[in-house]
C-alpha cells in the first residue's frame, strides 16, 4: 500500500461512492497493470457522508478510465505530476462500454455465445445501444 501523500506521478480518483472501489478496480483493468495502487475505503466526506478513494502511482497507460463516467458521474480524477495536481476533471461518458453491462435481450448473440464480448455504443440521443441487436440499455446498474 502506498502512503497517501507520497504520489509523485499518477492519478487520484476521488468521490467514489463508498463500497464500490473494488468493483471499479476490476473494471478499470487495474489488476493487469504494474502500477502502485492504494485503495482507501469509507473516508469521511462532508458532501457524501462516506466515500472511497483510489490512488494510482506510475504508468497508467492502458488504464480504462472512461468506464468511470458511465458508472459514477460524481467521480473526480486528479492528475498528479511531480507531486502537484496538474489537472482535475470529471470523467466523460465513454463512447463504448465493453463487458461492463450485459445485453438483456434473450435473442441477442451475446446471450447465446458465451465468449462474445458485451459491447454497447453511445448513440446520438445519449443512450447506449447493444452493437449486435440494437437493444437500448434501460437502467444504470448500481
Ligand atoms: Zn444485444
Amino acid at each position: 500500500m502506498l502512503n497517501i501523500d507520497e504520489i509523485q506521478n499518477g492519478i487520484v480518483i476521488d468521490h467514489i461512492q463508498a463500497g464500490t472501489s473494488m468493483h471499479l478496480y476490476d473494471l478499470m483493468g487495474l489488476d493487469s497493470l504494474d502500477c502502485g495502487v492504494a485503495i482507501i475505503r469509507n473516508v469521511r466526506s462532508n458532501k457524501m457522508g462516506k466515500k472511497d478513494i483510489i490512488k494510482i502511482e506510475g504508468d497508467i497507460t492502458g488504464l480504462k478510465l472512461d468506464v468511470l463516467g458511465y458508472l459514477d458521474p460524481n467521480i473526480t480524477i486528479a492528475e498528479i505530476r511531480d507531486g502537484k495536481i496538474v489537472r482535475k476533471e470529471k470523467p466523460s461518458l465513454p463512447k463504448r462500454l465493453v463487458n461492463v453491462v450485459r445485453c438483456n435481450n434473450p435473442r441477442c448473440i451475446t446471450s447465446i455465445e458465451e465468449e462474445c464480448d458485451h459491447i454497447f455504443e453511445l448513440s446520438e440521443n445519449g443512450r447506449y445501444r447493444c452493437i449486435y441487436c440494437e437493444q437500448e440499455l434501460q437502467v444504470k446498474p448500481r
